[in-house]
């Protein structure tokens, strides 16, 4: 839920998910539609579709219980390296780095220059001091969150400020992360569309009005085919409605 969704939203949301499916198998034998439907207000609705796959994956290879091993948990779908390493450090308090927008950030300042993700990795993965892996992870975080901001990072109150490249510099090695635009974009025309799945199947010829694009039918149903290769609609009866 925490991948590009910001916490205020996502806490309320976590809750309510938790509530209705406490564990992995309930999650499992759920409708995919179900978890959709639980998944409203957080957006990147892809994330509930691979997360009814990982919580089937859990039931069948690990035994209902997320498993405490990189490559077993980068084999579960939408699991990649930083949620993988997450899940690692926050769940399981091994030491591994995690690397998403706040923590890369700092460690291309510090390092003086922009690094590429695996070097990235490497040198997060060698900064975190041993059986300190939790509370280290939480602390990139929240010095990228509040204090090495993106546009007018806070040198004079970091404490890192002694170890950074990039502080004193006059020309930023370290590219600044930069968020696309939801407004008019395929993804706002997808997230109509779900929203309305939600409430009921979508008569084919609605499809454009419900993306919100009623005069532009070709750029709906290209955005519908990726709906459908996602495994987020399914069409039947000449509608499109969530699996
Ligand atoms: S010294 Fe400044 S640029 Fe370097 S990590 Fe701290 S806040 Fe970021």
């Amino acid at each position: 839920m925490l991948q590009q969704t910001q916490v205020p939203r996502v806490i309320p949301k976590f809750q309510v998910f938790l509530d209705r499916f406490p564990s992995a198998s309930v999650c499992a034998s759920a409708l995919v539609a179900d978890v959709v439907r639980a998944w409203a207000g957080l957006g990147y609705n892809r994330r509930a579709v691979n997360l009814h796959r990982t919580a089937v994956a859990v039931v069948d290879r690990h035994g209902d219980q997320l498993p405490d091993d990189l490559d077993a948990l980068m084999g579960l779908p939408g699991i990649g390296p930083y949620t993988a390493r997450a899940i690692l450090t926050f769940a399981f308090g091994h030491d591994v780095g995690i690397v998403e927008s706040n923590t890369s950030r700092v460690l291309a300042r510090i390092a003086g220059r922009a690094l590429p993700q695996p070097e990235a990795q490497r040198f997060a993965d060698e900064l975190v001091p041993e059986g300190h892996g939790w509370a280290w992870n939480q602390a990139m975080i929240d010095l990228g969150a509040t204090v090495c901001l993106r546009r007018e990072p806070k040198c004079g109150e970091c404490p890192v400020v002694e170890h950074c490249s990039w502080h004193d510099s006059p020309d930023p090695a370290a590219p600044a992360h930069k968020q696309s635009t939801f407004a008019g974009s395929d993804r706002q025309g997808r997230g109509r569309l779900v929203d309305a799945m939600r409430v009921a199947p979508i008569p084919v010829d609605g499809i454009p009005a419900a993306a919100g694009w009623p005069d532009d039918p070709s750029r709906a149903h290209r955005v519908v085919d990726t709906l459908l290769a996602d495994g987020l609609a399914v069409e039947l009866d000449g509608t499109l409605r969530l699996p």
